[in-house]
């Protein structure tokens, strides 16, 4: 069956509200690219707010002195929302953190947990309703990120979307039960790697070290792979999103587990079927085992530091999956492919 975007399927479990933790408008990652149409209408709001940018060679918002976005107003509202609706904001911004993949049972409302307004406190179920009018490009209609119609169990053994979806919900269900997330994942972490090694894909990380927060995250994963692989003695970690998750924290005055935060993640990436396009279920399992293994160690590091459980979870979350989206970890991924 092809793949369509209806009905909208949420995740049972999910769970997200935006509460202002102030990330996605003061992080590059969130301020572009702009597609042409984008600064063609900013740039009649205010003229110098979609520059071109040398560093990301494209359209990006311009920036304040405090690195947040032009329009991000003191009380950490969007003023493109708050004066001209939320229809005048960039496709990203209006998106971010949900997305949306097509499968033959539907649209999938996916999450991304790179954004403490998803991960920590008290947040509402996801609500397909009140998500999809940021999931469209044009009223009424949705547009999806993915088309997934099939599924690789392993590298040679494709099955139908129907026959993985009774797999998919064993695993779901173990996820939601609480079961320890390698469990549940079933593959060893740090498989062998083709043409290269863990400590040389450790040094290109730490070597992406160039000043911004991306930079620092990688750095800061790929020290965590030298300590595990390699036993070396663990440096000062760099945490460069404490801002945000403080302000979180002020909101949530609770603390849930950290299982709970890695699991949801898990099962959102499992959910999501980004791996699906890169590969088998037997990649996934051994690069997200991976994942998850630098994650909780640095997440044990934190907690030793005094941190709260969920908190810790929560950043180290944020680390696995900004790495994880970045062109080193897709080296990695071909490295374990290969
Ligand atoms: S345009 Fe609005 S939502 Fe987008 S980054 Fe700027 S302040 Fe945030």
């Amino acid at each position: 069956m092809a793949p369509k975007t209806r009905p909208l399927l949420v995740r049972p479990g999910a769970r997200y509200a935006c509460f202002g933790d102030g990330l996605c408008c003061t992080d590059i990652h969130g301020l572009g690219p702009l597609t042409r149409r984008e600064v063609t209408a900013i740039r009649r709001i205010d003229s110098g707010a979609a520059p071109y940018s040398e560093l990301f060679e494209d359209h990006m918002l311009r920036t304040a002195a405090d690195g947040g976005c032009v329009f991000l107003m003191a009380d950490r509202r969007c003023a493109l929302h708050a004066e001209h609706g939320p229809e005048a904001k960039p496709d990203g911004c209006r998106r971010f953190p949900l997305g949306l993949v097509a499968t033959p049972s539907g649209g999938r409302i996916t999450t991304e947990h790179r954004c403490p307004c998803r991960t920590l406190g008290d947040r509402p179920p996801l609500d397909a309703s009140a998500a999809e009018g940021s999931l469209c490009s044009a009223p009424g209609r949705v547009r999806a990120d993915r088309h997934i119609d099939e599924i690789r169990l392993r590298p040679r053994k494709r099955v139908a979307f129907s026959a993985w979806e009774p797999v998919e919900r064993e695993l779901l269900g173990r996820l939601a039960a609480g079961e320890p997330p390698a469990r549940v994942i079933g593959e060893g972490a740090f498989p062998a790697l083709r043409r290269t090694s863990w400590e040389a894909q450790a040094d290109e990380l730490i070597s992406a070290r160039d000043g911004t927060r991306f930079g620092h995250a990688a750095a800061w994963f790929g020290d965590t792979v030298l300590q595990l692989v390699r036993g070396d003695r663990p440096r000062e970690p760099a945490r460069p999103w404490a801002d945000a998750f403080d302000r979180a924290e002020g909101r949530a005055p609770t603390s849930s587990t950290s299982r709970e935060v890695w699991n949801d993640w898990l099962a959102d990436q499992l959910w999501a079927l980004k791996w699906a396009e890169q590969g088998s279920l037997v990649l996934a399992r051994a690069e997200l085992s991976t994942r998850v293994a630098v994650g909780e160690h640095i997440a044990g590091r934190l907690e030793a530091q005094g941190f709260r459980p969920d908190r810790a979870a929560a950043e180290a979350v944020f680390v696995v999956e900004t790495v994880g989206e970045s062109e080193y970890w897709e080296a990695v991924v071909k490295a374990i492919q290969a």
